[in-house]
């Protein structure tokens, strides 16, 4: 079996290159989605493959492709995204996307009898954004309503309705899709920094829970004849915290959000609305807690419920999952199985091809922060399983 190394150097000039040159934030690194330096970062990506002599083009929405091998093979893709959030680190999305591109070098100045193609893609406004997160990778899917956006948000980020018609749908076939990502948390740095083979992308389910108290004067209202909607809110808060350490199966649950009104330090809170977030690899999982603390929170206090934002929980490709396994044991690298916490482009390509993913350890866990750090030296362990995976596929 043929062993072929990553050129890591030259993946870290380039990332920190493109970080540095594309940046609007005067902390860390902000490349917001639709934003100019987006679209340059992804310019530049554009150029480089044209130069390893791989046949670019864009969609409708923005999102990029580069392709080499025979025009009739199979492909196998890979990617991420460029865009970060507001004052971002320098590897969310764009450790995928340049290692993805050194990957297609080395591929290419290979310069083997290939019987497979090979595509980088760099998705659009995967962050967090006005049109939703993984934008790009759910619009070539097939997963966006392009009537539910309003006209005027459209154009203030230059995407027209059309536009989203004309991507809609779009992704070639793919024989696999693999993003290589960060982990974004400290399961992998908690096993000597092994790089991570995803199984499973968790499901999220909000539910929005308003807790109705009776608002009263601070200082006249008895401590006994009190309806204090922020202590009865606390106590969820508590109870839905110790069920989530409790369980031990992967489940986390968090209440990230409160909104007390009339938030005055004179009265007793009359109501606190409050965001209730399940996430686990599995569906069932999260069905099953989110329904045991709703019940909970019903039967003991007085409360309105209101269902949020719901994703369901996805798993990858067992084949794919296979082949990276198969690629680090060749290489001697040793990887561990995880769920992925957060979600990635990788999900939305799960109805349409066998999706795999690569995590590599992040320092402390940080992320969508400055401070967010990565070991060169993992991402090199990440890369070259990549890589090896990618020429495996030849073999498939
Ligand atoms: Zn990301």
């Amino acid at each position: 079996m043929q062993k072929l190394k990553i050129d890591i150097n030259r993946v870290k000039y380039n990332l920190e290159n493109v970080a540095q040159v594309y940046n609007s934030g005067e902390d860390g690194y902000t490349r917001l989605a639709f934003s100019k330096e987006e679209d340059q970062a992804i310019d530049w990506v554009a150029e480089e493959l044209k130069s390893y002599g791989a046949r670019v083009r864009k969609d409708a929405v923005g999102n990029l492709y580069g392709r080499i091998g025979p025009e009739d093979a199979p492909v196998i893709a890979f990617g991420s995204h460029l865009d970060t959030v507001k004052n971002g680190g320098l590897f969310d999305g764009a450790v995928g996307v340049f290692t993805g591109l050194e990957c297609i070098r080395a591929l290419k100045e290979q310069n083997f009898d290939s019987n497979m193609a090979y595509e980088l893609v760099c998705f659009k406004g995967e962050e967090g954004n006005p049109l939703g997160g993984t934008f790009g990778s759910r619009t070539v899917t097939g997963q966006i309503n392009p009537e539910a956006f309003d006209e005027k948000l459209l154009k203030s980020l230059e995407v027209s309705e059309q536009d989203i018609r004309n991507a809609m749908d779009t992704l070639p076939e793919y024989k696999a899709f693999i993003e290589m990502h960060i982990e974004q948390g400290t399961v992998l740095e908690n096993n000597d920094n092994r790089t991570g083979i995803v199984t499973n992308i968790a499901g999220i389910s909000r539910t929005h829970i308003k807790v109705i108290g009776t608002p009263g004067h601070s200082g006249t209202m008895p401590m006994n004849s009190r309806k204090d909607a922020l202590v009865n809110a606390s106590e969820i808060v508590l109870h839905i915290h110790k069920g989530a350490k409790k369980v031990k199966d992967g489940t986390v649950a968090t209440v990230g959000q409160l909104d007390v009104m009339p938030n005055l330090a004179t009265v007793i809170p009359g109501t606190v609305e409050l965001t209730f977030e399940v996430r686990s690899g599995s569906q069932e999982r999260i069905d099953a807690f989110e329904k045991e603390m709703l019940d909970w929170v019903t039967a003991n206090y007085d409360v309105e419920i209101l269902p949020g934002v719901k994703k369901k929980a996805s798993s990858l490709s067992p084949e794919v999952r296979a082949l990276l396994n198969r690629a680090a044991n060749t290489l001697g690298l040793p990887v561990m199985e995880m769920v992925s916490g957060a979600n990635h482009d990788a999900n939305s390509l799960t109805n349409h091809t066998e999706v795999g993913m690569l995590f590599v350890p992040s320092i402390d866990g940080i992320s969508h922060n400055p401070e967010e750090n990565s070991y060169w030296e993992d991402i090199a362990n990440a890369a070259d399983i990549m890589l090896q995976a990618l020429m495996m596929y030849r073999e498939e």
